[in-house]
This record gives C-alpha cells, structure tokens and sequence, in this order.
C-alpha cells in the first residue's frame, strides 16, 4: 500500500523540482497515471492516495478497469493508438484520447460521443522529426487537423501530444512546444502531453503540460501484452 504512495509522492518531487528548475508553476504540469497492464487494485491504491488522472493504451484493459472502479471518480484518458473500429467504445467511455492522428477517427469519435455526456477531450498525436514510431501526424499536417477537429460537435480539441524516442534532444522537444504556441491561440489550446518516466524532466523544461507517469509510479510492467 506504501508503495505506490510512494511512488507518487516521489514523482510529484520531480515534477515540482523540474517546474522550479524551469522558472514554471509546478501546478501547471498535470500527472497522469499510466496503468496500462496493472490490476484495478493498483490504480485503486493510487486513487487513494490522491491520483485522479489515469493513461491507458488498451481499450478492452481499460473498460474492465473502469467497470471495476465505477463510481470512484477516476479520469481516463487513452494514449495507445486508436483503431477506428473502437472509437464507439471509447466514445462511450473515456474522458480524453491522447492518440488522435486522423480526421476519420475524430469524425467517428464525435458522432459516437453519446448525447449526455461532455464533449470528449482530444489531443493530435505528433510525430516529431526523427521519431521512431509511425504513430502520430507529422508537424506539417497538424494545422489542418486540427481545424477539421475543431469544427467537430462533440470533440474539445485541447492541445497536443508526442512521443520522443529515448533519448531525442531538447530540439524535438522545442519542435513540439513551437508548433503548440503557434497553434494555441486560434484553438485555446491549453495541454501538451510529453514526458514519461525517463524523459519528464525533459519535457517539462520544454514546456510540457501533462507528464504520462507509468513505471515510476507503478513499477514494471509485465513483458505479456493483454489483448487490446
Ligand atoms: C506506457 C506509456 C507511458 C508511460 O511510460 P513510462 O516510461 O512507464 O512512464 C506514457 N505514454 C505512453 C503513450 C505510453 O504508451
């Protein structure tokens, strides 16, 4: 039970130290726990030590998870990548979806974004030059869409999101930070998802708004990927 509180005291540490370091109100970094692969009993022990945000990449994982915590005021947010024959499914579910890298996606996410609920919170995936992944928009598509987003009913478009591989440079941090400052205003854009265990204070120098935390929180996870 220690642990994770733990964990968590020592994360906020970082954050709060990498925000001072920075010149930045370390309120201005939002955490979110990721707990992709572990048990609802881990994230419950988060929960009550304070955590309300959590990331996870997969959505069937991620559904018996909330249907376990049901009524104990978590925020989910999904940040694996989305596959458009899910969208009903985390429409109907999460809070936020960190992955969005296409206007299919976002089209079906607002029109499956049930009536009485709040409009779904989207972030545009980015893929920053030199990355690894395939994921994500390259920088130059961003702007188109995210006007397409932002004409979309149900969808609030909030900022965006990256994955640098281990290791990159502050420059594709700054890359990211640019194309988020010359898109915030038209858009009120107000987050920028980068940074995860190895790389937060990194990110925060540059300029991050939501830290993805997994195993610094929440230890290893297991190798075995459970079926998405
Ligand atoms: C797993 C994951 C994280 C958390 O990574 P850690 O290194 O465990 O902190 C953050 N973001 C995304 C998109 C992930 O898939």
């Amino acid at each position: 039970m220690r642990a994770i509180h733990d964990n968590l005291q020592a994360v906020r540490g970082r954050i709060a130290r990498a925000a001072a370091a920075a010149g930045r109100d370390p309120l201005d970094v939002t955490l979110l726990a990721v707990s992709k692969t572990h048990p609802a009993a881990l994230v419950e022990q988060a929960l009550a030590a304070g955590m309300r945000a959590f990331g996870e990449n997969y959505v069937q994982e991620a559904i018996e998870k909330m249907d376990a915590l049901a009524g104990r005021g978590a925020e989910w947010h999904l940040i694996g990548p989305l596959q458009s024959n899910k969208t009903k499914r985390v429409a109907a579910r999460f809070d936020w979806v960190h992955s969005v890298e296409s206007a299919k996606v976002a089209r079906r996410l607002s029109d499956q974004r049930p009536a009485g609920m709040a409009a779904l919170n989207v972030l545009i995936q980015v893929n920053v030059s030199g990355e690894a992944s395939k994921n994500g928009v390259a920088s130059g598509e961003v702007p188109l869409l995210a006007k397409e987003i932002n004409t979309l009913p149900r969808l609030k478009l909030r900022g965006l999101m990256a994955i640098p591989k281990p290791g990159a440079d502050a420059a594709r941090y700054r890359e990211l930070k640019s194309l988020f400052d010359k898109l915030k205003g038209a858009y009120r854009f107000d987050t920028l998802s980068v940074g995860m265990s190895d790389d937060m204070e990194t990110a925060i120098a540059e300029g991050s708004t939501m830290v993805r935390i997994g195993t610094a929180i929440f230890g290893l996870r297991q190798k075995i990927r459970p079926a998405a």
